[in-house]
């Protein structure tokens, strides 16, 4: 992405301070070896700023001249088989969470549909065709990890069929106060003692839980899997069986008005 001083002889050091946006891979996982590799490329032939990651998902590398950027699409390309990274009213930029590789909520392969998309549209990926950019990101479930609903026009979202499981014991354990809710997330903070009505069944937002004192419930058919029941009961409550993704196509007008059939 082009920048340029508009006062390049007051300011001769940063005439040109172009960013290099940079394929970030599925998931973001790196190796030590590979992010040592990137920032020797960068310190040699940019400014050494980075933005890991940008808000658009991609590697971002802040500032260098014109005269670098074949060197630096050179290196990153044959050195490091890195592809660039979106920019322009292309197809761009494919993000995934982490997904099935480390997360029991997945509900569908999020890396590897990232990347059969991202090999499937490599034309549209690398040539802008469009008359504004299109985005695709794949959350492998309702939690949006990469927010794929807020920063894409085509956001799959895992989600499943049938009923969120509840492991009545563990409930108990929880309303006894033998397992911190939210996984401990909130410990330490004097927010009293958990109360499942108020904390967990008050907050689902389509009133599909019931709690009797003993027991609780929900109507399977109300569940809008929005998650905060198994966020907040993660040992007690568990994403159902019957799993897929919902797919999410729409269109965003310039910056975030206008058109946004995906929300
Ligand atoms: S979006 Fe869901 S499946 Fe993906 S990493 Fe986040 S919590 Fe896990
Ligand atoms: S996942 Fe959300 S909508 Fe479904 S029961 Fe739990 S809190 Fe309610």
């Amino acid at each position: 992405i082009g920048r340029y001083c508009d006062q390049p002889e007051m300011f001769p050091g940063v005439a040109h301070f172009h960013t290099v946006r940079v394929n970030q891979p599925a998931g973001k996982f790196y190796t030590s070896e590979y992010l040592r590799k990137l920032c020797d490329i960068w310190d040699l032939r940019g400014s050494g700023l980075t933005n890991m990651h940008g808000s658009t998902g991609d590697i971002v590398l802040l500032g260098t001249t014109t005269p670098q950027l074949e060197e630096i699409f050179w290196e990153l390309t044959h050195d490091l088989e890195t592809d660039l990274g979106g920019s322009g009213s292309n197809l761009r930029t494919p993000a995934a969470c982490m997904g099935e590789s480390r997360c029991e909520y997945a509900c569908y392969d999020s890396q590897q549909m990232c990347y059969d998309l991202t090999q499937e549209y490599q034309d549209e990926l690398h040539r802008p065709a469009f008359p504004y950019k299109f985005k695709f990101k794949f959350d492998a479930c309702p939690n949006g990890c990469v927010a794929s609903i807020a920063r894409s026009d085509f956001s799959v979202i895992g989600t499943w069929k049938d009923s969120i499981k509840i492991d009545q014991g563990a409930v108990a354990e929880y309303v006894a106060g033998k397992i911190a809710p939210n996984a401990g997330a909130h410990s330490g903070r004097d927010w009293g003692k958990f109360d499942i009505e108020a904390e967990v069944v008050n907050r689902c937002p389509s009133k599909a839980l019931s709690w009797d004192g003993s027991k609780l419930s929900v109507n399977a058919k109300d569940c809008v899997r929005c998650m905060h029941c198994i966020n907040t009961m993660p040992k007690a409550v568990r994403i159902g069986d019957e799993r897929g993704a919902s797919i999410l196509v729409g269109a965003k007008a310039p910056i975030l008005d206008g058109a946004q059939m995906g929300s």
